[in-house]
């Protein structure tokens, strides 16, 4: 079965509504691929979220930031699984490396959101990625294979799991890393899940790349065999956010 290209847009901490409206206007207007080729989901700050849900075209979904680990109570400034559902808000990026690095998200903590978020309903963009550091030491692959088996020890059902490698170099620093680089741990990880979980597992599950991607170097990534889509920062708040929705079709012709 072909792996549906995905490309989600990770909004972040930004945008007033007047901005996000225009981002909503801009995508509204696009000529895109046809969603039987490219899934799009676009997730911009919890506070926008209905709005943003409420006049996007129909072909594109929302995705969420972030949820709360279990069930909603006590936890201030917390935004739990249920409530998403309740909004009907099919998506959910989870383990983002900001969340990891900032607030000190750990694989475990990732791995129960990811779990209690699918048992909820919602599907999940799920992120793992290295550090310079760790890449430099050479451990890329036994960081990357230590975040998904905190996912993978958790999850029985990963039809509604995207990964989503993001080395966290390239996050935010215009660093992309290399198609060749992108497709080598791509490989790797999808050669863990079909020792670890389950060759069908392997062979269905999307594999997106974030990490600076924008609508120069997007075709050339998106070629990769095992590069699934993407999930892009700063170039899904601008209009180069259309090609490389677009960059799906490279998967079509190939
Ligand atoms: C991200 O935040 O998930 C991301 C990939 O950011 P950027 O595209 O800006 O590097």
């Amino acid at each position: 079965m072909a792996r549906k290209f995905f490309v989600g847009g990770n909004w972040k901490c930004n945008g007033t509504a007047e901005e996000v409206k225009k981002i909503v206007n801009t995508l509204n207007e696009a000529q895109v691929t046809s969603q039987d080729v490219v899934e799009v989901v676009v997730s911009p700050p919890y506070v926008f979220l209905p709005l943003v849900k409420s006049i996007l075209r129909p072909d594109f979904h929302v995705a969420a930031q972030n949820c709360w680990v279990k069930k909603g109570g006590a936890f201030t400034g917390e935004v739990s699984a249920e409530m998403l559902v309740n909004l009907d808000i099919p998506w959910v990026i989870l383990g983002h490396s900001e969340r990891r690095a900032l607030l000190n998200e750990t694989n475990e903590f990732v791995g129960d959101k990811v779990a209690y978020a699918l048992a909820q309903g919602l599907k999940v963009i799920a992120c793992v990625g290295e550090t310079l550091e760790q890449r430099e030491a050479g451990s890329t692959m036994d960081v990357v294979a230590a975040q998904t088996k905190a996912i993978a020890d958790r999850v029985s059902n990963w039809s509604n799991v995207v990964i989503a490698y993001e080395p966290v170099w390239a996050i935010g620093t215009g660093k992309v890393a290399s198609p060749a680089q992108a497709q080598e741990v791509h490989d790797e990880l999808r050669k863990w899940l079909a020792k670890n979980v389950s060759a069908d597992v392997a062979a269905t599950t999307r594999i997106i790349y974030g990490g600076s991607v924008n609508g120069g170097n997007c075709k050339e990534l998106g070629g990769q065999a095992d590069v699934d889509g993407f999930l892009v920062g700063g170039a899904s708040l601008k209009p180069e956010f259309i090609d490389i929705i677009k960059a799906a079709e490279v998967k079509k012709s190939a």
